[in-house]
């Protein structure tokens, strides 16, 4: 057993783990990042980066696959893919970020340490890996060890089960596949899958898909999920698999492979957070606006403290943790945070929704109304801005749109500045690009839209 010391040990190196690490490390402060798995967490390895190369290749696939029957004048071939090529590729691309971050902590002069953390006591952790045990002692301890997917105990993962992993990685596009869960990652991999020639049935307990959202929202959703051949059942619960069969209490649904995405739980089992009592939040880590937990020294961040569990939000908290153990005097103190859902078309959403504040109303801009959006041939979806009567700032933006999630920068920007209506509608907006929609938004808001 060979015993190490730090000041700061962080348990987990994905968005959360590795940003704090490198944060930390250019601040000075002597860091260890323990991680069992490789650098980069399951947003890197299994998560973000690889579902968004599979978005990517099945995009490409359909585009080639439907030109002809397009009106652009283009005909083409029948394409064919070889899922294994397409696996391997997205695997070249997790690897380079694996290096590139693994890189990036060394840079920072932050030790990473291969192994199964788990807490001896409230400045100590042992890591176990298949060399050994040895100890590290740390005078502030960040736990970010992340989520991992649900299991339906009448559909545990395994053979014709898959988890989001086990979906990222077939080699074979199956003929048939049951999504059981309608949130963002069964939409986004259903629509992979779909767009990549399988039947694809999507099976969601509440009376929508992606119900977090406002039906406005997802509306386009449904009707391109619709055009691309998807079976929507809501309202329906899985209850169990055999023979090619998944059954529902709405009937049955013939399916090769059943992908089970129905949340993800935080990771808190087996490291020892049972035996520190740390408080929770329900399955989640309690935290403070300073990402502290109620035991002093030790801070979590990212999904193992609950929703929203997104990467960027996982990678704030942890620069913010970092500054604060080396004394500078942060806190959390975000306007919103923007998620993205990468379907087809994408859904962003930043700050309060429509009816969530008082005293607040709300426009939208529809990109029908467009140019560029005729130009792409996509005039689906919009741009809603909700907005303070007393005041007219700016307090949430959403849009559902092809390729909308570029914008999202531009709607955290206005929201997390204090922007007012009048601020984006004074704002050149480049022409002929998506972005009008914002500013035509507020200025409808305003009264005096000029292109609706
Ligand atoms: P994680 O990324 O889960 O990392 C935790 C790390 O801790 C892991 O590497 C794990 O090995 C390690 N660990 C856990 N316990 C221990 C232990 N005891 N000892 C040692 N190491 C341990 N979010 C977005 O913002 N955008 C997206 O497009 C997006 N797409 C997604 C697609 C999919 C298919 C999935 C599954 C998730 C997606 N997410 C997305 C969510 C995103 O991946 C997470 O929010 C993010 O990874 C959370 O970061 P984290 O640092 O909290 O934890
Ligand atoms: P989710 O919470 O987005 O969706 C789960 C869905 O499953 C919900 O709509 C829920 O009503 C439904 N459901 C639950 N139990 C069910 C049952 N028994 N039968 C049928 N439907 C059922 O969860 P997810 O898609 O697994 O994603 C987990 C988390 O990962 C998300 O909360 C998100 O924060 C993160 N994520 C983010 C992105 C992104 O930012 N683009 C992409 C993927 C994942």
């Amino acid at each position: 057993m060979s015993d190490l010391n730090c000041k700061l040990l962080i348990i987990g190196a994905g968005p959360g783990g590795y940003i704090c690490a490198i944060r930390a490390g250019q601040l000075g402060i002597d860091t260890i990042v323990v991680d069992e798995g490789k650098p980069g967490g399951t947003c890197l390895n299994v998560g973000c980066i690889p579902s968004k190369a599979m978005i990517h290749a099945a995009d490409e696939f359909y585009k080639m696959a439907h030109a002809g029957s397009g009106p652009l004048g283009i005909s083409t071939g029948s394409p064919t893919i070889d899922l294994k090529q397409t696996v391997a590729w997205k695997d070249g691309i997790v690897e380079r970020l694996n290096t590139g971050v693994a890189g990036l902590m060394k840079k920072a002069k932050a030790r990473f340490v291969s192994g199964r953390a788990r807490f001896l006591d409230g400045k100590t952790v042992e890591v176990t890996d298949n060399d050994g045990t040895k100890t590290i002692r740390a005078e502030y301890i960040v736990v970010a060890s992340g989520s991992a997917p649900v299991e339906l105990p009448f559909l545990p993962f395994g053979g014709s089960i898959l988890s989001s992993t086990d979906a990222l990685n077939l080699t074979e596009v199956p003929d048939s596949l049951a999504v059981v869960g309608g949130g963002y990652i069964g939409l986004e991999l259903g629509t992979v899958f779909a767009k990549l020639g399988a039947k694809v049935t999507v099976v969601e307990a509440e009376d929508r898909i992606l119900p977090l959202y406002d039906k406005a929202l997802t509306a386009p959703v449904a009707k391109r999920l619709k055009d691309l051949g998807v079976t929507v059942m809501t309202g329906t619960k899985a209850q169990g698999y055999a023979d090619g069969t998944l059954s529902t209490d709405k009937g049955d649904i013939a399916a090769e492979k059943v992908l089970v995405t129905v949340g993800r739980r935080p990771r808190t089992v087996g490291i020892g957070i049972e035996e520190l009592a740390l408080t929770q939040d329900g399955p989640f880590v309690k935290i403070d606006k300073f990402c502290q937990t109620s035991m002093r020294g030790i801070y979590a961040i990212g999904d193992v403290t609950g929703e929203p569990m997104l990467a960027h939000r996982a990678m704030a908290q942890g620069e913010m943790v970092a500054e604060r153990i080396a004394g500078h005097s942060v806190e959390w103190d975000k306007r919103a945070i923007p998620a993205v859902c990468f379907t087809d078309p994408e859904v962003v959403t930043c700050g309060a929704l429509p009816g969530e504040l008082e005293g607040t109303k709300s426009a939208d801009f529809p990109f029908m109304a467009n140019g560029r959006a005729m130009t792409t041939e996509r005039e689906d979806g919009f741009i809603r801005v909700v907005w303070r009567e007393a005041d007219h700032a700016v307090v949430g933006i959403q849009a559902v749109g092809a390729g909308i999630s570029e914008m999202s920068a531009a709607f955290s920007l206005a929201i997390e500045m204090g922007a007012c209506l009048e601020d984006i509608a004074s704002t050149i907006h480049a022409h002929p690009t998506q972005s009008e929609g914002l500013q035509e938004a507020c200025l409808r808001a305003l009264g005096h839209a000029l292109h609706i």
